[in-house]
């Protein structure tokens, strides 16, 4: 890590150093002259300050660790009550395609209890080993216990590499997963590339997506990550089950919670965004709440949801469980319809993987149009009830 020392003994006057820096982060305490929290590294102090007062110096890389003793990619089998969440799918086909940069197993990591049938599920997707602890305690996520399974996993297989989803479950999980490793973690990658020698490049958007941070951990194992749902690409179920299922043991006292659970009530069945297979978007080319009505009709008359931008939310026009984008879901549709949305990339980057892009925007230069496989510039208020029309024309050719 880099950071800024002070030379006392080449400072006559500690006013002239405050006075230079723009953040308030030089301050004379009763220790002398020192560096508070404020300081954005600008180093204008460095340049403009006494010769030689305060120096950049770098803490000494910790050795690398012995790479060569972790091997293969881990993905956490992501489940409630024994369902699989489908990110685990994913996480498994993008696993497969860094072990084939790297020639090392892809495990799956199953914590539950009673999940024999689901071990033999994972079977499917072309993993080598499932590493299963069947243990009551198990039976529900409870940070505690799946904490401490998978601490146990990771120190008695020593995977280079751990892909988790960034479900509700995995976000909770993870962070301490890798705290307790002394390892990082980043979140909400959106590209993983796998290096011959088993580095892992993470890469996310950062700073509103307008640059994409490049994150890699080469001096620890393991290598932790979170992907979000619809991001990579799950493999194909095949007939044949492949790899071996490993049943593991851990000592039950380490699988005690301080949490109590008194009570668990369910939550009414979300209609998701992310799993719709039509999505209607309204953007701000929208004038009035009312006028989502039509927007909805097309919605329905394909099977589909109405989803929205950013705006809409802020403006409470519809709730942010409807928001595509950065803030808010990704989603992957087979078809989408964008309407009065100008394509900003904090947008486009929840929504560019759906099958077919449609956008309908009066401004032909707006960037939507370089996302879309479709583009109708025009007037949403003219192009919707256009489109109403010819699908309810084309539904009675069909009746
Ligand atoms: C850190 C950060 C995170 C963000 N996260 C998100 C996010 O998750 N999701 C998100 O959506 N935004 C997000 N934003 C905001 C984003 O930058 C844009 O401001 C937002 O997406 C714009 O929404 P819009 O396209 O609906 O509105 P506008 O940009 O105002 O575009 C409206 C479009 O409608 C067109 N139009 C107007 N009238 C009509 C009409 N009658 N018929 C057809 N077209 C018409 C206009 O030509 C224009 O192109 C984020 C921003 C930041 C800084
Ligand atoms: S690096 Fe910049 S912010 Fe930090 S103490 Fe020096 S002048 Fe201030």
């Amino acid at each position: 890590m880099t950071k800024l020392v002070i030379h006392p003994e080449l400072i006559e006057d500690p006013q002239i150093l405050i006075d230079i820096c723009p953040f308030g982060a030089m301050e004379l305490t009763d220790e002398g002259l020192s560096i508070n929290a404020a300081c954005k590294m600008c180093k204008l102090c460095v340049r403009k300050g006494p010769k030689g007062a305060v120096t950049v110096e770098e803490d000494a890389v910790k050795p690398s660790v012995d790479k060569s003793l972790w091997k293969g990619t881990a993905v956490y089998v992501d489940h409630v009550d024994g369902v699989i969440h489908p990110v685990t799918y994913e996480l498994i086909g993008k696993a497969r395609e860094m072990a084939e940069v790297i020639h090392q197993p892809v495990y799956a990591l199953l914590l539950g209890n009673n999940v024999e049938k689901q071990a033999h599920e994972l079977l499917h997707y072309g993993v080598d080993e499932v590493h299963v602890y069947d243990y009551p305690q198990l039976a529900r996520f409870e940070i505690e216990p799946y904490t401490a399974a998978f601490t146990d996993f990771i120190e008695k297989v020593h995977p280079s590499s751990i892909l988790t989803g960034a479900t509700t479950v995995g976000r909770q999980l993870a962070p301490r997963v890798a705290a307790r490793m002394k390892t990082g973690l980043t979140a909400d990658c959106t590209i993983l590339k796998m290096e011959e020698n088993t580095d892992l490049s993470q890469i996310r958007p950062a700073f509103g997506g307008n640059i994409m941070a490049h994150i890699k951990t080469p001096n620890n194992r393991p290598q932790m990550a979170t992907v979000r749902y619809k991001i990579m690409n799950a493999p194909e179920w095949s007939e044949e089950e492949s790899g071996t299922i490993i049943e593991q043991s851990i000592d039950p006292k380490k699988l005690t919670s301080h949490v109590e659970v008194l009570d668990i009530v369910k939550k009414p069945k979300e209609k998701m965004i992310e799993n719709a297979d039509v999505l209607v978007v309204a953007g701000r080319g929208i004038k009035k709440p009312e006028d989502l009505a039509m927007l909805e009709e097309l919605a329905e008359l394909l099977g589909g949801q109405i989803a929205c931008t950013r705006p809409l939310v802020e403006a409470g026009v519809l709730p942010a469980n409807c928001q595509i984008g950065l803030s808010g879901r990704t989603v992957r549709p087979k078809l989408i319809i964008t309407c009065g949305v100008s394509g900003a990339i904090q947008f486009t980057a929840g929504m560019n993987n759906a099958e077919t892009i449609v956008a309908i925007n009066t401004d032909a230069s707006a960037p939507i149009f370089k996302t879309a496989s479709y583009g109708l510039v025009g007037d949403l208020y003219d192009v919707i009830p256009e489109l109403i029309s010819k699908v309810k024309e084309q539904r009675k050719a069909y009746v």
